[in-house]
């Protein structure tokens, strides 16, 4: 049964705009200590443009490559793909469409294998990036760009290096700064590169040691676990607690598992594990599968409710006890 504080919370959080799924989730809050934020389309809008498109190979006019191209990333809902396709106005009909989840997407556009992504995908499909162009890369990472290949029948044909506009979200440096004042341990999980990863963290407040690039989603998962493992080890009270979203100790054995003390805040978008994984899930920007994964959804998407809500389960709390 839910308690009824976590009720009169649940009431409230709607007022602000916050809807709270999971009720139980909430006695989770008193033992968070790390607030673990994705990165692109959660600190940041997550609204790239494309700065760069270059051809890499004759074989192809750059027009056709753009219509191949955009062909495929429309069907992902990936910001990446939705500055990609605003390439071209011809969009033709992709079929065998594949997102590979933190990596990119592929498709049979007029009888030919397209694939668009990060050097990952490109190695999965053993596509072969030159060093010429992997300097290339680098150099558009070192300013802060996301890069992407595109192939065709496992040839690379351009390189498209996407800028995020506007960057970080406003509200995200002060959001951090109080969460770090309240004494939270704060970091950033991301799929993108390491450059990018590290720009947006000293825009916001966060220590680059906290900084995590080039993950997959399993690896954000992981590295949530990891926290959650990392935190049960200082027990509070001399009590370890115990969760039901918490890791198994090899230590304790398998029957016993460890409080995690974990509160992830995601977009949705390669990050649905993370949400279901962390002891508190809150989800923003409103795409269904971050609904369905998190605990908590913030409706206006502002980072600001994320000290709402944590505000209103410690409150919700205090009340039970
Ligand atoms: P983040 O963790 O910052 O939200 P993601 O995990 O969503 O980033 O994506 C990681 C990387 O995978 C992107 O930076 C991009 O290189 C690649 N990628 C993902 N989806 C696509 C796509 N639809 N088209 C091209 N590349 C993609
Ligand atoms: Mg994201």
């Amino acid at each position: 049964a839910v308690p009824t504080a976590v009720m009169v919370a649940t009431g409230v959080a709607t007022r602000y705009g916050i809807l709270i799924k999971d009720g139980e989730s909430l006695e989770n809050a008193a033992r968070i200590k790390t607030v673990v934020f994705d990165k692109t389309g959660t600190l940041t809008y997550g609204k790239p443009k494309v700065k760069e498109f270059r051809m890499v190979s004759e074989s192809l006019k750059e027009a056709e490559a753009k219509e191949l191209i955009a062909a495929v990333e429309a069907n992902s809902e990936h910001p990446v793909a939705k500055a990609i396709c605003e390439l071209t106005d011809n969009i033709k009909k992709c079929q065998n469409f594949k997102n590979i989840d933190g990596e990119g997407v592929t498709g049979i556009v007029d009888n030919l294998e397209v694939c668009i992504g990060n050097t990952r995908l490109m190695n999965r499909f053993e596509v072969e990036i030159d060093r010429h162009l992997d300097e290339r890369k680098e150099k558009l990472e070192y300013e802060g760009c996301t890069v992407v290949f595109a192939a065709v029948n496992k040839q690379v044909v351009s390189l498209i290096a996407l800028e995020d506009q506007d960057l970080v979200r406003p509200e995200a440096p002060s959001v951090i700064k109080e969460l770090k004042r309240l004494g939270y341990n704060v970091w950033m999980i991301t799929g993108d590169n390491q450059r990018c990863a590290n720009k947006v963290a000293e825009a916001i407040g966060i220590p680059l040691s906290n900084v995590l690039a080039n993950c997959h989603p399993v690896g954000k998962k992981s590295k949530v676990e990891e926290l959650q493992y990392q935190n049960s080890n200082k027990k509070q009270n001399n009590k370890t607690y115990i969760s039901t979203n918490g890791i198994e100790d090899p230590l304790l054995g398998s029957e016993k598992k460890i409080y995690g003390g974990v509160l992830f805040v995601g977009d949705g978008i390669n990050d649905s594990p993370s949400l279901a994984q962390a002891d508190i899930g809150i989800a923003i920007g409103g795409t269904d599968i971050a609904i369905e994964s998190a605990s908590i959804v913030l409706l206006k998407n502002d980072l600001k409710d994320v000290l709402i809500a944590l505000d209103l389960t410690s409150v919700a709390l205090r009340r039970i006890k």
